[in-house]
């Protein structure tokens, strides 16, 4: 695996997450015998897995939107290649972190 390889599957990290939740919670939910401590909750736990394979798509679809600007060239890149995150407030100001190397790069302000 390349570095490139290693930023693609970092950045799909958080979706591989949710869909891991999604069929933990699906197994816990249709395997535990039903508790009276539950059952007011009852249908609403139902609604778990579905909400986690929502927030797993939605993420999926950010991270590919990522991908596909940083591939094109329509994205902030590193020196390295790898793509610039979001904006944060440092103790130095604000920066980029790189998602490949994790070089922090500092905004001119
Ligand atoms: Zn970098």
């Amino acid at each position: 695996m390349t570095r490139m390889h290693w930023m693609a599957f970092r950045m799909y990290l958080p979706t591989l997450a949710c869909l891991l939740l999604a069929f933990v919670s699906t197994w816990l939910l249709t395997s535990a015998p039903p508790t009276t401590f539950l059952a007011p909750l009852g249908d609403t736990l139902r609604w778990i897995p579905y909400g986690l394979l929502g927030l797993a798509a939605l993420l999926g679809v950010i991270a590919s939107v990522r991908l596909l600007r940083w591939e094109t060239g329509d994205a902030l890149i590193c020196l390295c290649g790898g793509l610039l995150g979001s904006e944060r407030q440092g103790r130095f100001g604000v920066y980029r972190k790189c998602a490949t190397c994790g070089r922090s790069h500092a905004l001119a302000r």
